[in-house]
């Protein structure tokens, strides 16, 4: 189970879908981020089985994950070096200095 959510910047209508932060998912925990390579807001794997790592345990666990994840990682890029967690009040848009606002919201 987990939810989407739906954000649009209000300058650049940049728009994502996202679980909007902390989610566990089916296999993986994921947390929203901004890579600044990518300019573009992400979820990122940081744990699986409803377990949050650290990076320095991800690292580890990475060995000897059993469903080959790649933790603290952008998807778009494969890079850990550009991504900052994304600030849930302020939401900015990675794109402009806008902000981006929830649109809609969907459960499933
Ligand atoms: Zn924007
Ligand atoms: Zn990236």
């Amino acid at each position: 189970m987990g939810t989407w959510h739906v954000y649009r910047c209000n300058k650049c209508n940049y728009e994502i879908q996202t679980s909007g932060g902390h989610d566990c998912g089916f296999f993986a925990v994921t947390d929203t981020y901004i890579c600044n390579s990518c300019k573009a807001v992400v979820d990122v794997a940081v744990g699986e089985y409803g377990i949050t790592y650290s990076k320095e345990e991800a690292l580890m666990q990475k060995e000897r994950s059993l469903i080959e994840m790649d933790f603290y990682i952008c998807p778009d890029c494969g890079s850990d070096k550009y991504l900052i967690e994304w600030d849930q009040k302020i939401k900015p848009c990675p794109k402009c200095d806008g902000t981006m606002n929830m649109m809609q919201m969907e459960e499933w």
